[in-house]
């Protein structure tokens, strides 16, 4: 992975990894470490300027991708940040700490399984106890798992991955609401799957259209208890989900070349979006959906 400065105007199509990935499976949710190469979250990329000063974050999936990369850039721009992940992703999640804390910012590691509802709101009292408050919630996590035939499609991966990925918004925003202060922002993680859809990821192109639904009519509903609600809709971008069954090992090789920019993305590429919509900049901005999909545009 190239550790370049982003901050210099060059061509897009280069920047970043742009050769072909190996194949490299990993049972779900996978280990973001083992991958090759190594997904770029920020870590020594990503530079702050003070836009979250005093914040307090909450992340699911924080632990790898496009969560790591919006945690990290938090904890950069001044926050203090508590992720949610996997048991499994332990190794991750501490990577990330590790990060956060040589900032001087505070991290709070919440391990468990947002399937759960249960889970969900205990979550929430964890970040805001640890945190001493919470005024932005970036939700990030999402399962994602290619079946090719309907027929084959059980109906216990239809229930996970609307749970996982629809139904526990419903549940931390739930269990966050009443504790948010005016100015707090919430971020959801959609996909251009919403608008093009593969023919293999159904269940995983449902939630995606749904996320969408569910985040305007929230962003409409707590308006005016000064809480803005924005969709961010990823198109491919190198991380543990789609080496791990997200898309059919065949088509990693290749992955990414067929947008406009010819490459799949890195999460740090959405780092500065993920900043944008949690902090006061975007203060007249709610109910939107923002695409980076290196041209696979949303809509
Ligand atoms: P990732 O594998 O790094 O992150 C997904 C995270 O979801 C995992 O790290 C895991 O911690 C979490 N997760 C999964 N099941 C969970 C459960 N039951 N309980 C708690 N956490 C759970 O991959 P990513 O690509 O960074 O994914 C982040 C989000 O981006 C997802 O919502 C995904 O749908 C979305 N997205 C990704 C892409 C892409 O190409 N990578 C494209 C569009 C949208
Ligand atoms: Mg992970």
């Amino acid at each position: 992975m190239s550790q370049q400065d982003i901050y210099t105007m060059q061509d897009p199509t280069t920047e970043f990894y742009h050769d072909k990935f190996a194949k490299q499976p990993q049972t779900p949710p996978g280990i973001q470490s083992k991958m090759q190469p190594i997904p770029d979250c920020g870590e020594k990329t990503y530079k702050g300027s003070n836009k979250l000063t005093g914040r307090k974050a909450l992340v699911t999936g924080g632990d790898s991708g496009i969560g790591r990369a919006a945690a990290i850039a938090y904890a950069k721009e001044g926050a203090d940040v508590a992720i949610n992940y996997l048991p499994e992703e332990q190794s991750d999640a501490e990577e990330v700490a590790e990060v956060i804390k040589s900032l001087g910012r505070k991290a709070i590691l919440i391990p468990g399984d947002l399937s759960e509802e249960a889970f969900n709101k205990k979550l929430v009292e964890e970040a805001r106890t640890g945190l001493g408050g919470l005024d932005i919630l970036a939700l990030v996590a999402g399962k994602q798992q290619h079946v090719e035939d309907i027929l084959k499609l059980s109906t216990e991966q239809i229930r996970k991955t609307f749970e996982i990925n629809v139904f526990s918004l419903f549940w931390t925003i739930k269990a966050a609401l009443p504790h948010l202060p005016k100015g707090s922002t919430i971020i959801t993680t959609s996909s251009n799957q919403n608008y093009l859809p593969d023919g293999f990821l159904l269940d995983y192109a449902s939630t995606k259209a749904a996320i969408i639904a569910f985040s305007r009519a929230l962003a409409k509903q707590i308006a005016h208890k000064g809480i803005r609600v924005n969709i961010v809709a990823p198109g491919p971008i190198w991380t543990p989900l789609q080496i791990c069954g997200g898309q059919p090992q065949d088509v990693i090789c290749d992955f990414g070349v067929t947008t406009p920019i010819g490459r799949a993305g890195q999460p740090v590429e959405l780092s500065s979006l993920y900043v944008f919509l949690a902090s006061q900049e975007s203060s007249y901005i709610t109910a939107e959906v923002f695409g980076v999909t290196g041209g696979m545009h949303c809509g």
